[in-house]
């Protein structure tokens, strides 16, 4: 999990969302507007499914931060939509990058929307968490939950999607959800974090229910 080389890659745009006095992204202005401008020039696309071999493993860095990474973004919010997710990594649009995006309330309700590029979950000291073991799901083990502890607090450092670096840091639902999509792009899906018996509980539930979304069909 190292951190990505920027340097010859410097940024030339300017942050594509502005910081607070911490240095953490201010993903909560306008999150209804900025999600449908993304949404709106993108195209909706079927979601992998656990079993595709692009969900297990590790996806590429970005190093191109262009009109096709752009373009990609914009495809990931209509997928997003499309499917009702409130994260979605690239690899669940059957795309071998390190991306994902996100449109997920906090502990407070709050509306979180932003994009992270190469992301790196930041290890906090045990009292700054604690466990929660709420429900989890995933739109590529459609119509499954399970419960599964994680902290209740995430912090993850990478890079919007001009190149620019950022730190993301959410509580409650959605630092469940930095979690979960930044496990995605290093091959991991929640159901790998539960116990045997509970991913094969999970695994009968997608088999007995009908996604709501178009899914890519396995091999
Ligand atoms: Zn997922």
């Amino acid at each position: 999990m190292a951190q990505q080389d920027t340097e010859q890659q410097a940024p030339v745009s300017s942050a594509v969302l502005p910081v607070d006095d911490e240095g953490f992204v201010i993903d909560t202005e306008n999150p209804g507007e900025r999600e449908a401008a993304y949404r709106e020039r993108g195209t909706s696309r079927p979601v992998t499914v656990v079993g595709n071999p692009v969900l297990h493993k590790e996806c590429k860095d970005v190093t191109a931060f262009d009109d096709e990474l752009a373009k990609l973004v914009d495809d990931m919010f209509a997928s997003q939509r499309a499917a009702e997710g409130v994260g979605l990594a690239a690899n669940q649009i059957g795309v071998d990058l390190k991306v994902f995006v996100y449109d997920c309330p906090d502990d407070d309700g709050v509306r979180h929307v932003g994009v992270v590029c190469n992301p790196v979950l930041q290890d906090l000291p045990a009292d700054q968490r604690s466990l929660d073991d709420s429900n989890e799901g995933c739109l590529s083990v459609p119509t499954a939950y399970a419960s599964l502890a994680r902290p209740d607090y995430a912090v993850v450092k990478g890079q919007d999607e001009k190149g620019n670096p950022i730190t993301v840091r959410g509580t409650g639902y959605f630092a469940r959800c930095l979690q979960h999509e930044t496990d995605h792009l290093y091959g991991y899906l929640y159901i790998d974090r539960l116990s045997k018996r509970e991913r094969k509980d999970a695994l009968r539930q997608m088999e007995e229910g009908t996604p709501r979304y178009e899914t890519v069909p396995n091999a």
